[in-house]
């Protein structure tokens, strides 16, 4: 655990008794500040309780009195569509809201550190999508070298959780957008955005919104490092902003598609090659075609930001090939779960905005695609340009019907169930066809999330072998 530093003695509301808020109040605790623990659910509450926290109405007038800082879990609105009360209430008392992720930056450096050889590193990675993945393969590439590295945040342990890193250890973050937005403190050595599209517009009032979210990460502490994804609009110019010019090596830009062979450093992949660029000169290459563990370009993408990442920490690129034939993948992203009868059955539970879903539909062909859920803001348009391996959508989902009048003309049938969606795509499926969970949609009107929604594709499936 990161023992919270600067609180000595101190009352620290925290609201939010999840995995991240019941993180935050032990941290607190063995910093040796006092914890106010508080959740809206009294079911939260007693368990914050049994572990000897004491439970504070945060709700209540004047709780604020003698607060010095509350500390809010990521799923708790603070500014759109709406803050929520308690932080309302702690504005008004004048009292500062900061969440794990700041006590973690405040925290992470300790006089220890004074001693080791090699400083401790923190790589954190945002964005909209990939950062599960690339956060992983950076870990994994690391593990494979020797390297001690821990992984946190929204993948892995709460980041307060972690051991406080040793000599030479590394911390790789993954970061969203709720959490970079709130965090008071944010000083990774490296910082990586993988990519924009739109996604929780609920919550930042918007793309502009959303996109300083993640732009908060580069700009708060200014990164030794910036990996930066330029495939869209917002990362040409967050790159563009880091950067003092073309000798700069503090930047490193990556593209899953156009080539980047200009004077700066860059990674890119063209074909399924993955390219080092710098100061000019070609210094390495993969051939990533065909690793198991890193299916399509948007893999490709997390592979280059991933590439990126480790050859700051000065790891030679024919080790981070080796390492990338040994990567496993993620549950729930573009997951072979099995094949049958020259049937492939693939799950991307996890792609819940059209983006993601987009990506895992161009990293397959002849594809019968389960689709449906909880359809995010902002339509569904940009995956139609994504459809032509289909050859048609099982469509799933209590809104099943609208959800598909979205899809055109594109062969479908309404299934509602995931249970009639499998066994109907596995009987019309013909060898050579891959049957794709990749719902572009959440997952909430039918689970209780997405990982339940890929156990229940995994457990329909199994049922057919
Ligand atoms: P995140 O943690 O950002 O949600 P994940 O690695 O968990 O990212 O992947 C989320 C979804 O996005 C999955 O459906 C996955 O197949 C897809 N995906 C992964 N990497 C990318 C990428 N670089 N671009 C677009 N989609 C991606």
């Amino acid at each position: 655990m990161i023992a919270v530093q600067g609180y000595d003695g101190a009352r620290v509301a925290v609201l939010g008794l999840g995995r991240s808020g019941l993180a935050a109040a032990r941290a607190l605790r063995a910093g040796g500040a006092e914890p106010l623990v508080w959740d809206d659910s009294a079911e939260a509450r007693a368990t914050a309780e049994a572990e000897g926290f004491a439970a504070h109405d945060l709700t209540r007038a004047g709780a604020f009195s003698g607060v010095a800082s509350l500390i809010v879990s990521p799923g708790i609105p603070h500014l759109y569509p709406q803050p929520h009360k308690v932080i309302a209430a702690a504005w008004a008392a004048g009292v500062p809201v900061d969440n794990d992720i700041g006590l973690f930056f405040r925290s992470v450096a300790t006089h220890d550190w004074d001693d080791y050889d090699v400083a401790p590193k923190v790589i954190a990675v945002t964005g909209s999508n990939g950062k599960s993945t690339t956060a992983a393969l950076i870990h994994h590439i690391l593990t494979h070298v020797g390297r001690d590295s821990q992984l946190a945040g929204n993948i892995g342990r709460g980041v307060l959780d972690i051991d406080p890193p040793g000599d030479g250890g590394v911390v790789v973050l993954e970061l969203s957008s709720y959490q970079t937005e709130l965090a008071r403190a944010m000083t990774p050595d490296v910082a990586v955005f993988t990519n924009l599209s739109p996604d929780h517009l609920d919550r930042h009032g918007g793309l502009g919104g959303y996109f300083a979210a993640k732009r908060r990460l580069f700009a708060e502490g200014g990164p030794d490092r910036a990996i930066i994804g330029v495939d869209e609009a917002e990362g040409q110019f967050l790159a563009n902003q880091m950067s003092e010019g073309n000798g700069d090596d503090r930047l490193i830009r990556i593209s899953a598609g156009q080539k980047l062979d200009g004077p700066g450093w860059s990674v890119f992949v063209r074909k399924g090659f993955l390219a080092e660029h710098r100061k000019g000169r070609q210094v390495g290459a993969i051939d990533l075609r065909g690793i198991p563990g890193l299916p399509g370009a948007h893999n490709h993408q997390n592979a280059c930001a991933a590439y990126a990442a480790v050859r700051t920490l000065g790891i030679a690129p024919r080790v981070i090939e080796a390492a990338f034939h040994s990567f496993q993948g993620l549950p729930h992203r573009s997951q072979m779960v099995a094949e049958r009868d020259g049937v492939r059955f693939v799950n991307d539970s996890k792609a819940t905005n059209p983006d993601s879903a987009a990506k895992a539909l161009a990293a397959f062909s002849n594809i019968r695609w389960i689709c449906g859920g909880l359809e995010k803001e902002g339509g569904l348009a940009a995956l139609m340009p994504h459809l032509g391996q289909v050859r048609k959508a099982y469509v799933i989902g209590r809104e099943a019907r609208g959800f598909a009048l979205h899809l055109g003309d594109l062969p479908l049938e309404i299934c509602e169930t995931m249970a009639q969606a499998v066994a109907q795509a596995a009987a019309e499926a013909e060898p050579g066809d891959t049957v794709l969970l990749a719902p572009a949609a959440a997952s909430f009107d039918q689970y209780d999330n997405f990982e339940r929604r890929g156990e229940d594709f995994m457990d329909q499936v199994a049922k057919l072998t």
